[in-house]
């Protein structure tokens, strides 16, 4: 069987920029490495879309030995459907160089259908061009496809028992969505064809392409004549406007001409304060934020999971669990006392029970709790008293003494240029107190720890637990110790 040359994936690839195609094919060894989250993400995609074939049990299985044999997955496709299969996993078809492998191939009364899985909640203009290469693809290998679906999530399903798989997925017809696209697919392939034959790569320069639809993985290699910080650091500047003055030519913050209308006070805040090298404070405003607090202060911090497939009862796909906090409590006089939460990963035990127990024992019933970015703790807090209606009182009281550390730095009341545009912590805190930093622990944010906690509690974690347990809680203690620390820098600048 002749190589195929497009796969669907690379097909949409060169959709979204030929360069990227290109690359790949020619110049592999200069994609970026997959970050862990992104292969947790991969991984999920592949466990839902196994759990998805129980839409269509019994079905028999095309996948290739490996990836370097997909090929034989075409061949053993075609013996199924000539020994009257009616249900066929990972169905491949090649035709005209494109080699495409659809989730679930089923055969009912009216004729063959597609089913392509997906571990979104909703469908994307992508999954219609996803859909409909297979579509070209199967129905030009003599297979009379009456109808192409999307299986996604249904983010409304609240798991209870067992996954009810019918339930969980939402399957939605494509089929007329694909035909509108259909026509442009011949010559997007012969387009792409060709841009594999060049001798040189596409002269395409950076754009608003390398993040849409998918970050490309050869950002590293386009993106790097861009400095670290630079205009597209500036903060909520309008990715055109970023671009408009990346295309004239001014790629630093010195470049910027600090009078640009198109910049708001803030960004203008943030280029003065680099051109000039100037620390910015309004003293009133924090001394009136600190001014407002209530000792004694609770500095909390919460660490989540979620998961595509909802792994506890009453919870829903994505709904972002509690399963860890820190909190430091700071008297008056300044003493500081230490508490902390981390559950057992466990696929039986679920976290929020005890998560909520030892929070409300440990909150106390007076004093302001600090939090950063205070949206996040609140909505969790919330999710709980829909989960313990019965600890409704001491919730909302929670929630009602939550004060957010955040807004200074977001409105920027304090701003250096240190903070390189960012008000997240882990900017804030390495531009305040340098001596505290992240970079020396195992877990240095959030999004590795609930990847981390979650797969310790589906038992595929290959790391040592106990080592991994004190990493969570030492990541986790480094946050809310920022806040005290932070608190204290704030507390200096008004004196
Ligand atoms: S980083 Fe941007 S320009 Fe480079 S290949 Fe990717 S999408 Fe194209």
């Amino acid at each position: 069987m002749t190589k195929y040359i497009l796969s669907k994936s690379t097909f949409l690839k060169g959709l979204q920029c030929e360069k990227s195609l290109y690359l790949y094919k020619h110049h592999y060894d200069l994609k970026d490495k997959t970050p862990a989250h992104l292969q947790a993400i991969f991984d999920q995609g592949n466990a839902v879309g196994l759990l998805a074939q129980e839409l269509f049990p019994g079905g028999v299985d095309a996948s290739p030995e490996d990836h370097f044999k997909i090929q034989e997955s075409v061949l053993r496709t075609q013996e199924f459907i000539d020994n009257s299969e009616s249900i066929i996993y990972e169905a491949t078809f090649q035709f005209n160089g494109v080699l495409a492998a659809l989730d679930i191939l089923v055969k009912d009364q009216e004729g063959w259908k597609a089913y392509e899985v997906k571990s979104s909640t909703s469908i994307s203009d992508t999954y219609i061009q996803d859909a409909a290469i297979q579509f070209y693809t199967i129905v030009n290998s003599g297979i009379d496809l009456k109808d192409i679906s999307i299986v996604h999530i249904n983010n409304q399903y609240i798991k209870n028992g067992d996954i009810s798989v019918h339930e969980l997925f939402t399957i939605e017809s494509v089929y007329d969505r694909v035909q509108e696209v259909l026509p442009t697919i011949p010559n997007t392939i012969t387009t792409l064809k060709k841009v594999i034959d060049q001798e040189t790569a596409p002269n395409i320069d950076i754009g608003i392409h390398c993040s849409k639809p998918y970050d490309c993985d050869f950002k590293g290699h386009c993106w790097k004549h861009v400095p670290e910080y630079s205009v597209f650091d500036i903060s909520n500047l309008r990715i055109n406007k970023k671009l408009d003055l990346y295309d004239n030519g001014i790629i630093t913050l010195d470049q910027v001409d600090p009078n640009d209308a198109a910049l708001n006070m803030s960004q203008k805040l943030q280029v003065v304060s680099e051109q000039e090298g100037t620390i910015h404070v309004d003293a009133p405003k924090i001394k009136n934020f600190i001014e407002g607090l209530e000792y004694p202060l609770y500095y909390l911090d919460f660490e989540t999971l979620s998961s595509a497939i909802p792994i506890y009862d009453q919870s829903r796909p994505y709904q972002q669990l509690v399963f860890q906090y820190s909190l430091h409590i700071q008297t008056e006089s300044g003493d500081i006392a230490h508490k902390e939460y981390l559950a057992k990963a466990d696929l039986h035990i679920d976290p929020r029970k005890g998560f909520i127990d030892k929070l409300i024992a440990d909150c106390g019933t007076r004093g302001d709790i600090i939090v950063y970015n205070l949206g996040f703790e609140k909505a969790r807090l919330n999710d709980l008293i829909n989960l313990f209606p019965e600890f409704e009182d001491e919730i909302s009281s929670i929630i009602d003494r939550l004060k957010d550390l955040m807004v200074p730095f977001q409105k920027k009341w304090y701003y250096t240029p240190a903070m390189k545009g960012s008000y997240s912590i882990k900017s804030v805190l390495p531009a305040l107190v340098p001596e505290l930093s992240y970079n020396d622990l195992d877990i240095s944010d959030g999004g590795s720890a609930s990847t981390i906690f979650t797969q310790m509690v589906q038992g595929a974690y290959t790391g040592d637990y106990d080592q991994t347990r004190n990493a969570l809680l030492e990541y986790c203690k480094l946050d809310t110790l920022a806040m005290v620390e932070i608190y204290r820098i704030l507390k200096i600048l008004i004196i």
